[in-house]
């Protein structure tokens, strides 16, 4: 009999991926995220894709890339397909941006950082979380003479009207519906955040042109048929922003569950900016075996395949759905 694999035909119900970015090599962090997802597959007998994630093409390290995909190769991660790399992807991007403008969830912006600045200490409000600026919905109603920088997710559309005529996007009948979305995560349990609140209208595509980490993942993880999101918890804060995407797009929503992190010695999440070393893949399975410690799985032994064997089987266990 044949064993030939059709990816369409047999395509399992899992899909899962590790989707890093080629910033420097993988560290002991980002390890964590890449075993967990690789055992979340094998687990429920699904497949594994890795995705470059390349689109801050500034912040690219050339070879990062290729060291990334050796070290994984090193611990015995080996992805199902060729990896794919979102800076060969724009046209995806660019057609979903297309469709949220046709259905008037995406707007321009002709805001500079100075002038978002301005209109908070104008209001005295409270300073958004993290540093970083909610969007006060200031081109909501129109560029008023300013040139386009930017593109804008509109965090307030009302959906369970049909899709707003150009009055609503250009004038005042926009009302600040509570959109607070909720999901569950398989570790950290129920969630929710209102974006509209907490975020505000977050940017599809930068003044620079780059695509804005949100939209590309959402497509890439819809087009490649991702069912199963196992990530960072630094990225748990993105979820809400990118169910809403999911929604405007008409895609399914993933599960997700955000691992641990691995913390470096200032308290903060471990980082190339930290000093994360790079992974030592001279020693794989000692490389894991700490990767293991923090996903609360038990020390493995053995040769590579045996260890990651036994990690599979704990983490049905640990994890199951
Ligand atoms: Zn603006």
């Amino acid at each position: 009999m044949s064993s030939a694999f059709s990816p369409t035909a047999l395509r399992p119900r899992y899909t899962g991926r590790f989707a890093p970015s080629p910033t420097g090599p993988l560290h002991a962090g980002s390890l964590v995220a890449a075993l967990a997802s690789w055992l979340d597959a094998r687990a429920q007998g699904g497949l594994w894709l890795v995705r470059i994630e390349d689109t801050d093409t500034p912040r690219c390290v050339p070879g990062a890339d290729q060291e990334i995909l050796r070290q994984l190769a090193c611990c015995g991660l080996l992805p199902d397909a060729a990896p794919v790399y979102q800076s060969q992807r724009t046209a995806h991007y660019q057609a979903a941006l297309s469709r949220l403008i046709a259905q008037q969830q995406a707007y321009a912006c002709g805001c500079s950082r100075k002038e978002i600045e301005t209109v908070w200490q104008a209001r005295a409000a409270q300073r958004p979380r993290h540093g970083e600026l909610v969007y006060p919905g200031t081109c909501r109603t129109g560029l008023h003479g300013k040139t386009a920088r930017a593109w804008r997710f509109l965090t307030v559309f009302n959906r369970s009207n049909h899709a707003p005529d150009q009055q609503n996007i250009a004038g005042a009948a926009i009302k600040n519906i509570a959109h607070t979305v909720s999901w569950h995560d398989r570790r950290l349990g129920s969630q929710q955040q209102d974006v509209a609140q907490e975020v505000g209208d977050f940017v599809l595509q930068r003044a620079d042109g780059l695509w804005a980490y949100q939209l590309a993942v959402v497509v890439d993880d819809a087009l490649q048929g991702v069912t199963h999101i196992v990530r960072g918890e630094d990225l748990a804060d993105n979820t809400a922003r990118q169910i809403l995407l999911q929604q405007a797009l008409g895609y399914a929503t993933p599960q997700y569950l955000h691992t641990p992190l691995v913390l470096a010695t200032d308290g903060q999440k471990l980082s190339k900016q930290n000093g994360a070393t790079p992974l030592d893949t001279s020693a794989p399975l000692q490389a894991l075996n700490a990767a293991a410690a923090v996903l609360q799985l038990p020390a493995a032994h053995g040769s590579l395949g045996d260890a990651l064997a036994q990690w599979t089987q704990a983490w049905l266990l640990q994890y199951r759905v």
